[in-house]
């Protein structure tokens, strides 16, 4: 039923690990679902959630293939940064229409689109995978943003969590997630957003219905 799987490699060599659950053989075939925490490494209390989550899948399987990352950047996460080993932050780095070599601050998106090899473990689980319901925890806005088909998937998980819905957060984000697989590929993207930083139980207890939901239900 869930089996644990390396799906790539960090920087520093650690291993990047996910779960995938098989759905029961008398659901009705739906496409894969990919659920991923810590892609900023200072987001900790996203891995709180995929790791809730993973307990209750163990529980009550899921209504379709699911795979969960507790924790994409694993190097960022142990040393408490939000970008990887060499400071490009990897909601940045995807291979997207809009990626640009250019940047301020701290949103290093790397020498070339999907140059980081945590950004190549995500990449290739999603094609090799052919899920199209993406879901990306993050932190520390309180909403439910959607990218290509994922409004009304947005929509319902905002009403069950009691979060606002929005379809854009304000400020442009070149070469993240996103943006490839929203609006460059038309896939259902919601990113979920806590309002926590540190690792808080309410990441959990705001979102699990709405998690549930959209691995369970519809399709
Ligand atoms: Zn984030």
């Amino acid at each position: 039923m869930a089996r644990d799987e390396v799906i790539g490699t960090t920087v520093s060599g650690r291993p990047i690990e996910a779960i995938v659950f098989s759905p029961p053989r008398y659901a009705k075939p739906r496409p894969p679902a990919i659920v991923f925490g810590a892609i900023h490494g200072d987001e900790p209390a996203t891995r709180l959630q995929a790791e809730r989550l993973i307990e209750e899948l163990l529980d009550r399987p899921p209504g379709r293939e699911t795979w969960i990352i507790p924790v994409v950047n694993v190097d960022g996460l142990l040393g408490g940064s939000k970008n990887n080993a060499r400071d490009v932050d990897l909601n940045r780095n995807f291979a997207a229409a809009n990626w640009a070599a250019t940047y301020q601050g701290g949103y290093c998106p790397g020498a070339t689109p999907e140059s980081e090899p945590e950004t190549q473990a995500l990449a290739s689980l999603i094609d090799r995978s052919g899920a199209e319901r993406l879901i990306a925890l993050h932190a520390t806005f309180r909403v439910m943003n959607w990218d290509g088909r994922g409004q009304a998937l947005a929509e319902e998980m905002a009403r069950l969590a009691g979060y606002p819905a929005a379809g854009d957060i304000g400020y442009p984000t070149p070469g993240s997630f996103g943006s490839k697989y929203g609006l460059d590929r038309g896939l259902e993207v919601v990113t979920v957003e806590v309002p926590y930083l540190e690792v808080d139980e309410r990441a959990w207890t705001d979102t699990r219905t709405a998690l549930r939901w959209a691995l369970d239900l519809p399709s």
